[in-house]
Protein backbone atom coordinates (compact mmCIF):
# COMPACT_ATOMS: atom_id res chain seq x y z
CA UNK A 1 0.00 0.00 0.00
CA UNK A 2 2.59 1.92 0.59
CA UNK A 3 3.74 2.69 -2.84
CA UNK A 4 0.40 2.30 -4.13
CA UNK A 5 1.54 4.37 -7.53
CA UNK A 6 -0.97 7.25 -7.16
CA UNK A 7 0.52 8.22 -3.54
CA UNK A 8 4.37 7.34 -4.79
CA UNK A 9 3.60 9.91 -7.91
CA UNK A 10 2.65 12.63 -5.12
CA UNK A 11 -0.66 12.44 -6.35
CA UNK A 12 -1.99 16.13 -4.54
CA UNK A 13 -5.67 14.76 -4.35
CA UNK A 14 -4.51 11.23 -2.90
CA UNK A 15 -3.81 12.39 0.70
CA UNK A 16 -6.56 15.67 0.90
CA UNK A 17 -8.73 15.57 3.73
CA UNK A 18 -11.38 14.45 2.91
CA UNK A 19 -14.84 15.84 4.30
CA UNK A 20 -17.06 13.13 6.71
CA UNK A 21 -13.97 11.70 7.81
CA UNK A 22 -14.98 8.59 9.83
CA UNK A 23 -13.94 7.59 13.00
CA UNK A 24 -10.42 7.28 14.03
CA UNK A 25 -11.09 3.47 15.08
CA UNK A 26 -12.11 2.06 11.74
CA UNK A 27 -10.14 1.63 8.91
CA UNK A 28 -9.56 3.74 6.03
CA UNK A 29 -11.92 2.92 3.32
CA UNK A 30 -9.98 1.90 0.04
CA UNK A 31 -9.55 4.27 -2.64
CA UNK A 32 -11.27 3.84 -5.73
CA UNK A 33 -7.90 2.61 -6.90
CA UNK A 34 -7.45 -0.16 -4.37
CA UNK A 35 -11.22 -1.34 -5.02
CA UNK A 36 -10.35 -1.83 -8.56
CA UNK A 37 -7.13 -3.32 -8.23
CA UNK A 38 -8.85 -6.09 -6.09
CA UNK A 39 -11.97 -6.39 -8.91
CA UNK A 40 -12.78 -9.95 -9.58
CA UNK A 41 -11.10 -11.23 -13.01
CA UNK A 42 -12.60 -14.64 -13.79
CA UNK A 43 -15.46 -16.51 -13.50
CA UNK A 44 -14.29 -19.37 -11.40
CA UNK A 45 -13.85 -16.68 -8.24
CA UNK A 46 -17.16 -15.17 -9.57
CA UNK A 47 -19.02 -18.41 -9.02
CA UNK A 48 -17.05 -19.18 -5.87
CA UNK A 49 -17.68 -16.30 -4.00
CA UNK A 50 -21.55 -16.41 -4.74
CA UNK A 51 -21.48 -20.17 -3.50
CA UNK A 52 -22.91 -21.25 -7.15
CA UNK A 53 -22.19 -24.51 -8.71
CA UNK A 54 -18.61 -24.70 -11.17
CA UNK A 55 -21.12 -26.51 -13.91
CA UNK A 56 -21.67 -23.34 -15.86
CA UNK A 57 -17.42 -22.58 -15.41
CA UNK A 58 -16.78 -24.17 -18.95
CA UNK A 59 -18.97 -22.14 -21.04
CA UNK A 60 -17.89 -19.28 -18.98
CA UNK A 61 -14.28 -19.53 -19.27
CA UNK A 62 -15.23 -19.68 -23.08
CA UNK A 63 -16.98 -16.41 -23.00
CA UNK A 64 -14.57 -14.92 -21.14
CA UNK A 65 -12.02 -15.24 -23.40
CA UNK A 66 -13.96 -13.55 -25.81
CA UNK A 67 -14.64 -10.60 -23.57
CA UNK A 68 -13.06 -10.88 -20.17
CA UNK A 69 -14.62 -10.88 -16.50
CA UNK A 70 -14.82 -7.82 -14.25
CA UNK A 71 -16.47 -7.29 -11.39
CA UNK A 72 -16.05 -4.81 -8.42
CA UNK A 73 -16.64 -6.27 -4.66
CA UNK A 74 -19.22 -3.14 -3.83
CA UNK A 75 -20.98 -4.65 -6.95
CA UNK A 76 -20.56 -8.36 -5.94
CA UNK A 77 -21.55 -7.44 -2.56
CA UNK A 78 -25.19 -6.37 -3.79
CA UNK A 79 -25.62 -9.63 -5.25
CA UNK A 80 -27.37 -12.86 -3.57
CA UNK A 81 -25.59 -15.52 -2.72
CA UNK A 82 -26.82 -19.18 -4.43
CA UNK A 83 -29.07 -16.96 -6.93
CA UNK A 84 -27.65 -17.79 -10.30
CA UNK A 85 -30.44 -15.37 -11.84
CA UNK A 86 -29.60 -12.73 -9.93
CA UNK A 87 -30.49 -9.46 -11.60
CA UNK A 88 -26.84 -8.41 -10.99
CA UNK A 89 -25.19 -11.34 -11.64
CA UNK A 90 -26.55 -11.88 -14.99
CA UNK A 91 -25.34 -8.48 -16.06
CA UNK A 92 -21.84 -9.52 -15.60
CA UNK A 93 -21.83 -13.30 -15.86
CA UNK A 94 -20.26 -14.76 -19.07
CA UNK A 95 -22.54 -17.46 -20.50
CA UNK A 96 -21.92 -20.05 -23.40
CA UNK A 97 -25.12 -18.21 -24.86
CA UNK A 98 -22.33 -15.43 -25.79
CA UNK A 99 -20.72 -17.44 -28.10
CA UNK A 100 -23.66 -17.91 -30.66
CA UNK A 101 -23.70 -16.24 -33.77
CA UNK A 102 -27.20 -14.72 -34.24
CA UNK A 103 -27.97 -12.80 -37.59
CA UNK A 104 -28.59 -9.65 -37.61
CA UNK A 105 -26.72 -9.10 -34.77
CA UNK A 106 -22.65 -7.52 -36.03
CA UNK A 107 -19.67 -6.35 -34.12
CA UNK A 108 -20.08 -2.39 -34.54
CA UNK A 109 -23.87 -2.27 -34.11
CA UNK A 110 -24.08 1.70 -33.76
CA UNK A 111 -22.04 2.45 -36.89
CA UNK A 112 -19.32 4.20 -34.71
CA UNK A 113 -16.92 3.99 -37.24
CA UNK A 114 -18.95 6.31 -39.69
CA UNK A 115 -18.96 8.87 -37.33
CA UNK A 116 -15.13 9.10 -36.26
CA UNK A 117 -14.68 12.80 -37.00
CA UNK A 118 -11.20 12.67 -35.24
CA UNK A 119 -9.00 10.23 -33.62
CA UNK A 120 -11.27 9.55 -30.05
CA UNK A 121 -14.34 12.03 -31.28
CA UNK A 122 -17.44 10.81 -32.46
CA UNK A 123 -19.87 13.27 -33.89
CA UNK A 124 -23.74 11.63 -35.13
CA UNK A 125 -25.97 14.48 -33.39
CA UNK A 126 -26.16 18.19 -33.93
CA UNK A 127 -24.65 20.00 -31.13
CA UNK A 128 -22.49 17.33 -29.52
CA UNK A 129 -19.59 15.48 -29.84
CA UNK A 130 -18.45 12.43 -27.89
CA UNK A 131 -14.79 11.18 -26.71
CA UNK A 132 -13.63 7.99 -26.48
CA UNK A 133 -11.45 8.75 -23.52
CA UNK A 134 -10.27 4.93 -22.56
CA UNK A 135 -11.15 1.52 -23.14
CA UNK A 136 -11.28 0.43 -20.01
CA UNK A 137 -14.47 0.02 -17.38
CA UNK A 138 -14.94 -1.08 -13.86
CA UNK A 139 -17.27 -3.61 -14.76
CA UNK A 140 -17.68 -5.78 -18.01
CA UNK A 141 -21.52 -5.74 -18.67
CA UNK A 142 -22.06 -8.90 -21.07
CA UNK A 143 -24.48 -6.87 -23.35
CA UNK A 144 -22.13 -3.83 -23.76
CA UNK A 145 -22.55 -2.37 -27.64
CA UNK A 146 -19.04 -1.23 -27.63
CA UNK A 147 -17.69 -5.09 -26.64
CA UNK A 148 -15.73 -4.81 -29.94
CA UNK A 149 -14.96 -1.26 -30.26
CA UNK A 150 -11.29 -1.00 -31.26
CA UNK A 151 -10.27 1.14 -28.86
CA UNK A 152 -6.24 0.28 -28.71
CA UNK A 153 -6.72 2.60 -32.19
CA UNK A 154 -7.81 5.68 -29.67
CA UNK A 155 -5.83 8.56 -27.85
CA UNK A 156 -4.79 8.48 -24.42
CA UNK A 157 -2.36 10.94 -23.86
CA UNK A 158 -3.38 14.61 -24.03
CA UNK A 159 -1.06 15.65 -26.59
CA UNK A 160 -2.69 12.73 -28.38
CA UNK A 161 -6.25 14.15 -28.00
CA UNK A 162 -4.68 17.56 -30.30
CA UNK A 163 -6.65 16.21 -33.58
CA UNK A 164 -9.88 16.01 -31.47
CA UNK A 165 -9.24 19.42 -30.16
CA UNK A 166 -8.97 21.02 -33.60
CA UNK A 167 -11.71 19.30 -34.83
CA UNK A 168 -14.21 20.74 -31.78
CA UNK A 169 -12.36 23.93 -31.94
CA UNK A 170 -12.98 24.22 -36.05
CA UNK A 171 -16.86 23.15 -35.68
CA UNK A 172 -18.78 26.53 -33.39
CA UNK A 173 -21.92 24.00 -33.75
CA UNK A 174 -20.39 21.91 -30.85
CA UNK A 175 -21.64 23.29 -27.58
CA UNK A 176 -21.47 19.95 -25.58
CA UNK A 177 -18.54 17.90 -25.02
CA UNK A 178 -19.61 14.30 -24.10
CA UNK A 179 -17.36 12.31 -22.05
CA UNK A 180 -17.47 8.34 -22.67
CA UNK A 181 -15.90 5.23 -23.45
CA UNK A 182 -15.27 2.27 -21.77
CA UNK A 183 -15.56 4.40 -18.77
CA UNK A 184 -14.35 8.10 -18.73
CA UNK A 185 -13.85 8.46 -15.22
CA UNK A 186 -11.48 5.36 -15.29
CA UNK A 187 -9.02 8.27 -16.09
CA UNK A 188 -7.24 9.56 -13.03
CA UNK A 189 -8.23 13.20 -12.27
CA UNK A 190 -5.21 14.89 -13.05
CA UNK A 191 -5.87 13.72 -16.88
CA UNK A 192 -9.71 14.37 -16.08
CA UNK A 193 -8.46 18.31 -15.30
CA UNK A 194 -5.91 18.55 -17.89
CA UNK A 195 -8.73 17.58 -20.48
CA UNK A 196 -11.31 19.58 -18.89
CA UNK A 197 -8.97 22.66 -18.54
CA UNK A 198 -8.45 22.41 -22.72
CA UNK A 199 -12.16 22.00 -23.29
CA UNK A 200 -12.91 25.39 -21.09
CA UNK A 201 -10.22 27.36 -23.59
CA UNK A 202 -12.84 26.44 -26.62
CA UNK A 203 -15.70 29.44 -26.47
CA UNK A 204 -18.20 27.69 -28.06
CA UNK A 205 -18.37 24.71 -25.73
CA UNK A 206 -20.67 25.60 -23.00
CA UNK A 207 -21.39 21.84 -21.08
CA UNK A 208 -19.64 19.01 -19.82
CA UNK A 209 -21.36 15.33 -19.87
CA UNK A 210 -19.82 12.67 -18.36
CA UNK A 211 -21.56 9.14 -19.25
CA UNK A 212 -20.14 6.98 -16.37
CA UNK A 213 -21.33 3.86 -14.54
CA UNK A 214 -18.53 3.92 -11.96
CA UNK A 215 -21.03 6.04 -9.51
CA UNK A 216 -22.86 2.67 -9.81
CA UNK A 217 -19.87 -0.06 -9.58
CA UNK A 218 -17.13 1.48 -8.21
CA UNK A 219 -18.92 4.33 -6.02
CA UNK A 220 -16.12 5.53 -4.12
CA UNK A 221 -14.81 6.96 -7.33
CA UNK A 222 -17.44 9.56 -6.56
CA UNK A 223 -14.57 11.62 -4.49
CA UNK A 224 -15.24 15.06 -3.04
CA UNK A 225 -11.95 15.87 -5.33
CA UNK A 226 -14.15 14.57 -8.60
CA UNK A 227 -16.85 16.83 -7.65
CA UNK A 228 -14.91 19.51 -7.22
CA UNK A 229 -12.95 19.51 -10.26
CA UNK A 230 -16.37 19.08 -12.60
CA UNK A 231 -18.32 21.77 -10.84
CA UNK A 232 -15.25 24.08 -11.04
CA UNK A 233 -15.10 24.75 -14.44
CA UNK A 234 -16.57 27.41 -16.53
CA UNK A 235 -18.52 24.34 -18.45
CA UNK A 236 -21.83 23.07 -17.08
CA UNK A 237 -21.46 19.71 -15.83
CA UNK A 238 -23.80 16.98 -15.95
CA UNK A 239 -23.52 13.65 -14.84
CA UNK A 240 -25.25 10.21 -16.48
CA UNK A 241 -25.11 7.35 -14.86
CA UNK A 242 -25.87 4.12 -16.02
CA UNK A 243 -27.99 1.66 -13.48
CA UNK A 244 -30.54 -1.26 -14.85
CA UNK A 245 -32.09 -2.46 -11.63
CA UNK A 246 -33.10 -1.45 -8.56
CA UNK A 247 -30.49 -3.31 -6.32
CA UNK A 248 -27.97 -1.99 -7.92
CA UNK A 249 -28.92 1.30 -6.11
CA UNK A 250 -28.63 0.65 -2.28
CA UNK A 251 -25.62 1.64 -0.01
CA UNK A 252 -22.58 2.75 -1.26
CA UNK A 253 -24.13 3.22 -4.66
CA UNK A 254 -27.18 4.87 -3.30
CA UNK A 255 -24.95 7.85 -1.23
CA UNK A 256 -23.11 8.29 -3.94
CA UNK A 257 -25.31 9.59 -5.96
CA UNK A 258 -26.97 11.60 -3.32
CA UNK A 259 -23.40 13.27 -3.18
CA UNK A 260 -23.28 13.25 -6.71
CA UNK A 261 -26.47 15.38 -7.14
CA UNK A 262 -25.90 17.96 -4.03
CA UNK A 263 -23.06 19.02 -5.79
CA UNK A 264 -25.61 20.84 -8.09
CA UNK A 265 -24.67 18.63 -11.21
CA UNK A 266 -27.99 17.43 -13.26
CA UNK A 267 -27.73 13.52 -12.64
CA UNK A 268 -29.49 11.23 -14.99
CA UNK A 269 -29.41 7.59 -15.36
CA UNK A 270 -29.23 5.35 -18.93
CA UNK A 271 -30.57 2.02 -18.74
CA UNK A 272 -30.65 -1.08 -21.37
CA UNK A 273 -33.70 -2.78 -21.61
CA UNK A 274 -32.20 -6.62 -20.49
CA UNK A 275 -33.94 -9.95 -20.66
CA UNK A 276 -34.73 -11.67 -17.49
CA UNK A 277 -33.45 -8.28 -15.80
CA UNK A 278 -35.43 -5.60 -16.00
CA UNK A 279 -38.29 -6.93 -18.40
CA UNK A 280 -41.21 -6.36 -15.99
CA UNK A 281 -43.10 -3.67 -14.77
CA UNK A 282 -42.48 -4.05 -11.11
CA UNK A 283 -38.77 -3.74 -11.55
CA UNK A 284 -38.75 -0.75 -14.22
CA UNK A 285 -40.81 1.19 -11.40
CA UNK A 286 -39.06 0.42 -8.57
CA UNK A 287 -35.65 1.26 -10.55
CA UNK A 288 -37.25 4.56 -11.65
CA UNK A 289 -38.61 5.27 -7.79
CA UNK A 290 -35.08 4.91 -6.21
CA UNK A 291 -33.87 7.57 -8.52
CA UNK A 292 -35.92 9.60 -8.28
CA UNK A 293 -35.99 10.05 -4.48
CA UNK A 294 -32.60 10.33 -5.15
CA UNK A 295 -33.12 13.37 -7.23
CA UNK A 296 -31.87 11.22 -10.29
CA UNK A 297 -33.89 11.62 -13.29
CA UNK A 298 -34.33 8.92 -15.72
CA UNK A 299 -33.35 9.63 -19.12
CA UNK A 300 -33.29 6.67 -21.82
CA UNK A 301 -34.47 3.27 -21.47
CA UNK A 302 -32.47 1.97 -24.89
CA UNK A 303 -33.46 -1.00 -26.97
CA UNK A 304 -30.53 -3.30 -26.92
CA UNK A 305 -27.80 -2.58 -29.76
CA UNK A 306 -27.67 -5.78 -31.60
CA UNK A 307 -23.82 -6.62 -30.71
CA UNK A 308 -22.46 -10.20 -31.60
CA UNK A 309 -22.72 -11.98 -28.38
CA UNK A 310 -25.49 -10.16 -26.62
CA UNK A 311 -28.57 -11.75 -28.55
CA UNK A 312 -29.98 -13.65 -25.08
CA UNK A 313 -30.30 -10.36 -23.70
CA UNK A 314 -33.00 -8.80 -26.20
CA UNK A 315 -36.31 -7.99 -25.33
CA UNK A 316 -39.16 -7.34 -28.36
CA UNK A 317 -40.06 -3.91 -28.88
CA UNK A 318 -43.52 -4.11 -28.64
CA UNK A 319 -42.81 -5.80 -25.00
CA UNK A 320 -40.67 -2.80 -23.94
CA UNK A 321 -43.79 -0.15 -25.67
CA UNK A 322 -46.43 -2.19 -23.25
CA UNK A 323 -44.13 -1.88 -20.38
CA UNK A 324 -43.54 1.85 -20.65
CA UNK A 325 -47.27 2.50 -20.79
CA UNK A 326 -47.55 0.58 -17.81
CA UNK A 327 -44.99 2.95 -15.85
CA UNK A 328 -46.98 6.03 -17.81
CA UNK A 329 -50.09 5.13 -15.62
CA UNK A 330 -48.13 4.70 -12.73
CA UNK A 331 -45.09 7.36 -12.06
CA UNK A 332 -44.83 10.81 -12.17
CA UNK A 333 -43.66 12.11 -15.75
CA UNK A 334 -40.67 12.82 -15.03
CA UNK A 335 -40.02 9.25 -13.82
CA UNK A 336 -40.47 7.93 -16.99
CA UNK A 337 -37.13 7.27 -18.99
CA UNK A 338 -37.78 7.93 -23.20
CA UNK A 339 -37.22 4.38 -24.73
CA UNK A 340 -35.33 4.94 -27.73
CA UNK A 341 -32.72 2.78 -29.85
CA UNK A 342 -30.19 3.72 -31.74
CA UNK A 343 -30.36 3.69 -35.82
CA UNK A 344 -27.39 4.41 -37.64
CA UNK A 345 -27.31 7.11 -39.66
CA UNK A 346 -30.30 8.80 -37.88
CA UNK A 347 -30.45 12.81 -36.49
CA UNK A 348 -31.27 11.54 -32.74
CA UNK A 349 -31.96 8.62 -30.68
CA UNK A 350 -35.11 7.00 -32.29
CA UNK A 351 -38.08 6.93 -29.84
CA UNK A 352 -39.39 3.42 -29.68
CA UNK A 353 -42.28 2.69 -31.47
CA UNK A 354 -42.38 5.99 -34.01
CA UNK A 355 -42.03 6.02 -37.43
CA UNK A 356 -37.81 6.95 -38.24
CA UNK A 357 -37.52 10.78 -38.58
CA UNK A 358 -34.72 9.86 -40.85
C1 LIG B 1 -25.91 8.66 -27.69
C2 LIG B 1 -24.93 9.62 -28.25
C3 LIG B 1 -24.98 10.97 -27.91
C4 LIG B 1 -25.96 11.50 -26.89
O1 LIG B 1 -27.22 11.59 -27.38
P1 LIG B 1 -28.30 12.39 -26.49
O2 LIG B 1 -29.58 12.13 -27.14
O3 LIG B 1 -27.88 13.83 -26.51
O4 LIG B 1 -28.21 11.84 -25.11
C5 LIG B 1 -24.09 11.82 -28.50
N1 LIG B 1 -23.18 11.39 -29.40
C6 LIG B 1 -23.10 10.11 -29.74
C7 LIG B 1 -22.07 9.70 -30.74
C8 LIG B 1 -23.97 9.17 -29.18
O5 LIG B 1 -23.86 7.88 -29.52
S1 LIG C 1 -19.69 0.10 -18.20
FE1 LIG C 1 -20.62 0.79 -20.12
S2 LIG C 1 -18.95 0.71 -21.64
FE2 LIG C 1 -18.28 -0.47 -19.84
S3 LIG C 1 -18.87 -2.59 -20.29
FE3 LIG C 1 -20.56 -1.70 -19.14
S4 LIG C 1 -21.96 -0.91 -20.72
FE4 LIG C 1 -19.96 -1.26 -21.71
Amino acid sequence: MANWPARAAGNPTASAPRRNVPPQCEPPLPSWHESLASAIRNPATLLQRLYLSTSLLESADLAAHQFPVMVPESYLARMRPGDINDPLLRQVLPLGDELLETPGFVRDAVDDEASRIAPGLLKKYAGRALMILTGACAVHCRYCFRRHYPYANEPRRLPDWEPAIQALTADTTIHEVLLSGGDPLMVTDLRLKELCDRLEQIPHIQRLRIHSRLPIVLPNRVTDELLDLLTATRLTPLMVVHANHPREITGDCADALRRLVRSGMTTLNQSVLLRGINDSVDTLKKLSERLINLGVIPYYLHQLDRVQGAAHFEVDEATGLSLIEALQRQLPGYGVPQYVREVAGAPAKQPVGIESTL
